[in-house]
């Protein structure tokens, strides 16, 4: 098969939308990821979903392993969300003032995330990191950040720094237009490198206002943290008087309920959430310490705001998503199918002599094609990513939506069946075969 889909599969509709949507957007797309550049050939169009799949504008049916990029964790249109959603658009799109739904929200992300005690709702996870930031900067009253190179969090300025595939230079920024300025106190750390981030307190401790990091990254595919690393994160912010803000975004609600801080035991001061906590629909939230939120305005000085934040809708459709995780955790179903995934996976890719390694979190999971098990942007950045692009076409024309690109974990969801993944299992088996 080549490397941008072929004839097992009609997308005549698709790319028609496409070469008019290319015309329309930068690009073709809403967001870069979208575009395909990382497995080359024309993104597919979608129509609907339902469950674990996705049906693109000329009817093909795919098992979808994006979800979203994170949030369809229930699967898509899960009857709970769909009806909380519905009946919420029949009292209001937004208010711009307060909601009753906003507090319910609040205190489910409060119950559920360990180290929460407030916390204040936005619109996305890049709002959330960016509030963050700003709030950590407020309370310490210092300027320097420090973040790792193939972490990935949101489009802000400062942190669009070494951000998933870029190298890792102390403060060049990723982006034209992201000026150097606001870029200068950003600190580029190794993940996973903790004698690295020693030595990065050593020289700048007393200017950091807080370190930010995903607690497994998603990023650069999915890279595991070690145990000495979550340790020395914590013990490090502490004793130079830096908050540390552990950016769950994608593993908040997905690697257990309480995100990876439940699962690794980790004491952030601040959390940044996302994606599931919306169920689908666009939020994303900031909290953590009470002493440190109660410094936001209007308790506080440091301003942030937002017209949509706390959207009766959104909201509700996370308040429906928590509620049913709560309720009726999957996350015992999930290990059991995604390690089926992972075990079926590394056996085919053996068996056709595929050097590979599998990384996995509960439901998060990447196969790289490479030999070096990757712990940080330099050994993940390893990988054969045009093998990894004729894998990606050779399932997407058997009818399975893998991400667009080596450096993206795959996600589960409760709505996948073993069947599912046995299917994907042997198309990945054949496709294999036309790899080696
Ligand atoms: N932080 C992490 C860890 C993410 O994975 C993402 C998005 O993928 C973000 C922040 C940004 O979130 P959003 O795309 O909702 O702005």
């Amino acid at each position: 098969s080549t490397a941008s889909g072929n004839a097992r599969m009609n997308r005549e509709k698709s790319q028609q939308i496409f070469a008019k949507a290319k015309q329309l957007m930068p690009g073709g797309v809403n967001s870069p990821a979208r575009a395909f550049g990382g497995v080359g050939g024309d993104p597919i169009v979608f129509d609907r979903a339902e469950g674990a799949y996705l049906y693109d504008v000329d009817g093909n049916k795919y098992i979808d392993y994006i979800g979203s990029w994170g949030p369809m964790i229930l699967g898509h249109r899960h009857p709970r969300v769909v009806d909380a959603v519905k009946r919420a658009a029949d009292r209001a799109f937004s208010f711009g003032a307060p909601s009753v739904g906003e507090n319910i929200l609040a205190q489910l992300i409060i119950d559920l995330v360990p180290s929460i005690e407030m916390v204040r709702l936005v619109n996305s996870g890049t709002e959330a990191t960016m509030s963050a930031i700003r709030v950590a900067r407020g309370f310490t009253g210092r300027a320097g950040i420090v973040k790792f190179a193939g972490n990935y969090h949101g489009h802000v300025d400062s942190l669009l720094v070494a951000a998933g595939s870029a190298a890792a230079t102390l403060g060049v920024p990723n982006s034209p237009g992201v000026t150097p300025g606001t870029t200068q106190d950003t600190h580029i750390g190794r993940y996973n490198d903790v004698p690295h981030l020693e030595q990065l307190f050593a020289q700048h401790g007393s200017e950091i206002a807080a370190v930010i990091f995903e607690p497994v990254v998603g990023n650069m595919g999915c890279v595991i943290p070690s145990p000495e690393f979550l340790r020395s994160l914590r013990e490090i912010t502490r004793k130079h008087g830096a908050l540390l803000i552990c950016d769950e975004v994608m593993t908040g609600f997905r690697v257990s309920i309480g995100g990876a801080q439940q699962l690794y035991g980790i004491e952030p001061d601040l959390t940044t959430l996302g994606k599931i906590v919306g169920g689908g629909m666009p939020i994303g939230a900031y909290g953590g310490r009470a002493d440190v939120m109660k410094h936001v305005l209007p308790a506080g000085k440091v301003f942030q705001a937002g017209t949509l934040s706390g959207n009766p809708i959104a909201t509700a459709a996370g308040i429906a998503t928590l509620e049913q995780l709560r309720e009726t955790p999957p996350y015992e179903y999930l290990e059991k199918i995604s390690a089926q995934l992972e075990a079926g996976l590394a056996r085919e890719a053996t068996q056709a002599n595929i050097p590979h390694v599998i990384t996995r979190v509960g439901s998060m999971l990447t196969l790289f094609f490479s030999s070096v098990r990757p712990q940080d942007w330099e050994t993940a950045s390893q990988s054969n990513t045009a093998r990894y692009a004729s894998y990606f076409w050779g399932l997407a024309d058997r009818g399975i939506y893998m991400p667009c690109s080596q450096y993206e974990a795959l996600f589960i969801s409760a709505a996948h069946t073993p069947e599912d993944i046995e299917a994907t299992i042997r198309s990945a088996a054949e496709v294999f075969k036309t790899l080696a």
